[in-house]
């Protein structure tokens, strides 16, 4: 059987303070600063583009003439109004040359250098980086200002070879293709931010993403990264704000229990840390490894996950839940034994670092010497390990640890379990099976070897270090700012004190039992609920339609298909799908424990929930109730075939039953939308209406009939770029990508067939509640690697598929976005 992993979709949300409702029409408020007179808004831009093909015939394809009749077309959208003949005449050019690429960064050149707003905040840190000019020792002498310019402001991208490689010359008599202009008019759009026709996404969000300088501040290796599909600051104030009117009680007593010790700044001091340091002493100056573990199982039985290797809860649902184990490992993937070993500069990093976060945890400087020491020393032996391993073919895998092996001087994985209190009643096949338990390595198992094999006297003081900061990361709430800044990469204590997303979730998981038990006796979470699950209904009738009168499915392709439909599970919230109310429990939080006791009891019952399920099918109030409720989240599991949307999406929206069609539609008619429609994705159409995963569910032909259908959906996705040189291929996106599209088709149909439906409200409503943005480094590192296309990918690729959209805006052969007509449609359009 094939791993049935799946990701979550994360859904969209609208911050309060947008105008949704009267932003259709005209919402990028904003103009870039340019000397033209036309000041380039929106409206002005798309007006000059009917027009233009009537201007004058095009040129002969491949002229500089046509080059300049190009540049200044795409140069009026942005508000710089210069004809093609000026162009020429500035760029020393009689327009019938060959449209070589130093003659073409010239044209760009004369056109924009003047006029370009400051290379400053999203333009600067999603910008390319610079490449130094001596490095490309090509550029010609005609070109180096063209150049320099398109560099300096991180548009410039050295042009890739047939397998993907760098070209490291500048290659400035190459002859210019319509796809190489295009790439870079589009950057410069993106860069302007002020065609719809070009940028959608960017453009309808032109101040969020130009303006605001709270967002916009940093540089393309900062961490910034801000989404509206998942913003934990507008649970937090919808969380808030229910809070207050909650009945007061038991719950509510026990939730200011918690929030009152959470938010005691007087512990987070060094040396005091509301008990935590206490612990952390007893951990550093264990004499023995034998000690060390002790103190180690019995931190490990009173929160439940074991710090030395942290029980993780992965994002994917497994068919038999198994308890996953990993450990810190931030080097792999990073620095090789040459980099990291003592007395080069990033292992003296690394160990001012630590010695850093020990001081400021408490420990005085000989002991956060030894601390920190112990900590590079044995990660240096741990990448030593790594690479002994890889380079003896050993690979890493989701390796199940063997009962009744000792591993280092003393550790032995089951009665390490046993010690912290965890018998496994439930799992008697796996201990009869071969010897195993059921724990596993997330998927570094090498990394896990290694730590397991090397916990000796001669390690000690790095595992203790290990722990400690396992500790920190799990309780970074409760640490000094100046640990969880450095820790967490922000740029200073207060940035990041004032970023919710670093503290709040926490809180929240810890008292969701509490509120959801009080919550859902209101009227509003009443109205939700049902607002929700009829939406549902709605989508699943949309959707069965457009089975109906698909002219490429066969008879028995849509009944089964429609079965699937009909047999599809719907929950909502905390709630089963019937409504009745599950009976939740949490602990009790005291108002004189400490944040230590208090936060103790909280990961315990989170683990403890977890470890529960384990070896248990994940039916839906085992699963439903070890997962964490305000996650922002709706998502699909192909293996149930049912759809789940969590509280936390709820929250990141506020009320579904005040919105107007458009904004209903745009923020959960597409998301529900999404979710059914990844029963019927690239990877859902291997499963049948049951969940049992069967890849003849639907016949050959209706397979490849399927696959056709996706096409111009990979060629809308494929490479699309979403900041200078970052883009990706479909293949990785491609379930996501199908869902966006099927979605988006049956949230239209459902929105338009509403009397005020209105193409322009719901598609900017769209756009505002998917945008996401994120520095380049950031993108690069965290983000590349997700299954769901990101930023300005998620959005304007979706939306030039439809007819509708590209109808609605007048986009044009020479926009970017425009699609090719046999291209459009996604799955369902006809
Ligand atoms: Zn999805």
């Amino acid at each position: 059987m094939k791993s049935k992993t799946f990701r979550f979709f994360v859904c969209g949300l609208a911050l309060a303070s947008l105008p949704l409702a009267g932003c259709g029409k005209t919402s990028s408020s904003g103009s870039a600063s340019v000397s033209g007179s036309n000041t380039g808004t929106s409206d002005s831009a798309s007006a000059s583009t009917s027009s233009g093909s009537s201007e004058e015939p095009a040129p002969t394809a491949g002229t500089t003439a046509y080059g300049a009749y190009e540049v200044s077309y795409n140069a009026k959208k942005d508000g710089v109004i210069v004809s093609k003949d000026t162009l020429l005449s500035r760029a020393n050019l009689t327009g019938s040359e060959t449209l070589s690429k130093t003659r073409f960064f010239d044209l760009l050149y004369y056109a924009y250098h003047d006029a370009m707003p400051n290379h400053q905040g999203q333009r600067l840190y999603t910008a390319a980086p610079a490449i130094p000019a001596s490095f490309y020792g090509h550029v010609p002498t005609n070109a180096v200002l063209a150049y320099e310019w398109l560099n300096g402001r991180g548009l410039y991208t050295p042009e890739k070879d047939s397998s993907g490689a760098d070209i490291t010359s500048f290659n400035g008599s190459k002859a210019v293709t319509d796809a190489f202009m295009k790439t870079y008019f589009k950057r410069i759009h993106s860069y302007y931010g002020i065609s719809q026709l070009d940028d959608f996404a960017t453009s309808v969000d032109y101040d969020y993403y130009f303006e605001d300088t709270s967002r916009v501040a940093g540089t393309s290796n900062s961490l910034t990264y801000d989404t509206q599909i998942v913003s934990n600051a507008n649970i937090a104030q919808w969380f808030q704000i229910h809070l207050l009117t909650m009945a007061t009680g038991t719950h509510r007593d026990n939730i200011f229990n918690f929030y009152n010790s959470y938010n005691d700044d007087s512990v987070k001091v060094k040396g005091n840390l509301g008990g935590f340091y206490t612990k952390f002493k007893e951990i550093a100056d264990a004499s023995s490894v034998s000690s060390f573990l002790t103190l180690d199982e019995s931190l490990f039985a009173t929160q439940g996950f074991d710090p030395l290797f942290k029980t993780f809860e992965g994002d994917s649902v497994h068919d038999d839940v198994k308890t996953v184990l990993c450990c810190i490992d931030p080097y792999t993937s990073t620095y090789s034994s040459t980099d990291y070993a003592a007395g080069t500069e990033k292992y003296a990093t690394d160990l001012a670092t630590k010695e850093y976060i020990f001081e400021n945890l408490g420990f005085e400087n000989a002991e956060a010497t030894a601390l920190a020491t112990g900590y590079a020393d044995l990660t240096a032996k741990l990448i030593v390990d790594h690479e002994t391993a890889i380079a003896a073919g050993k690979k890493d895998e989701k390796a199940l640890l063997k009962k009744g092996v000792t591993y280092g001087s003393s550790l032995e994985m089951g009665k390490h379990f046993e010690n912290a209190g965890y018998t496994f009643t439930n799992q008697s096949s796996f201990l009869t099976d071969g010897g195993y338990l059921p724990i596993e390595w997330k998927s570094n198992s090498l990394w896990g070897e290694a730590m397991l094999n090397n916990l000796s006297d001669t390690y000690l003081a790095g595992y203790k270090a290990y722990v400690i900061m396992s500790e920190v990361n799990a309780f970074g709430y409760a640490m000094p700012s100046e640990v969880v800044a450095t820790l967490f990469g922000a740029a200073s204590t207060s940035a990041y004190a004032a970023n919710p997303d670093n503290y709040v979730p926490k809180f929240i998981m810890a008292v969701e039992n509490d509120f959801m038990a009080e919550y859902v006796k209101t009227d509003e979470y009443t109205k939700n609920y049902q607002l929700i699950l009829a939406s549902l209904e709605k989508i699943k009738s949309a959707l069965s339609a457009r089975i109906k009168s698909s002219k490429w499915l066969s008879d028995d392709g849509k009944a089964k298909m429609q079965k699937k439909i009909d047999k599809m599970k719907g929950t909502a919230m905390v709630n089963s799908s019937d409504g009745t109310q599950w009976n939740l429990t949490n602990p009790t939080y005291s108002s004189t424990n400490t944040l230590s006791e208090n936060a103790f009891l909280s990961s315990k019952i989170l683990y403890g929930r977890w470890m529960s399920a384990l070896g248990q099918r994940p039916v839906d109030e085992v699963f439903f109730s070890s997962f964490q409720k305000f996650t922002p989240n709706a998502f699909y599991d192909p293996a149930h075939n049912q759809m789940v949307i969590m509280a936390g999406y709820l929250a990141s929206h506020g009320g579904f039953t005040d919105m107007k069609i458009n904004q209903l539609g745009a923020e959960l008619y597409w998301a529900i939308g999404h979710e059914v429609s990844h029963g019927f994705d690239s990877n859902g159409v291997n499963y049948d209406e049951n969940g049992t995963y069967n890849e003849a569910w639907l016949s050959a032909a209706d397979h490849e009939a399927f696959t056709a259908k996706t096409a111009g959906i990979t060629a809308s996705y494929d490479d699309y770029e979403l900041m200078p040189g970052e883009s990706r291929k479909a293949a990785i996106t491609m379930p996501e990508d199908i869902a966006d599209v099927s979605g988006m088709r049956l949230a239209l149909d459902l929105t338009m067939a509403d009397p005020s439906g209105d193409y322009k409200t719901f598609f900017t409503a769209c756009a505002h509640a998917y945008r996401s943005t994120a520095a380049r480094l950031f993108y690069v590192y965290a983000l590349a690697p997700d299954v769901h296309s990101f930023g300005n990918a998620r959005i304007n690729p979706c939306f030039r598929l439809f007819d509708e959209f590209i109808n609605a805006y007048g986009v044009t052969e020479r926009d970017s976005m425009w699609l090719d007509p046999s291209y459009r449609g996604g799955v369902w359009s006809d």
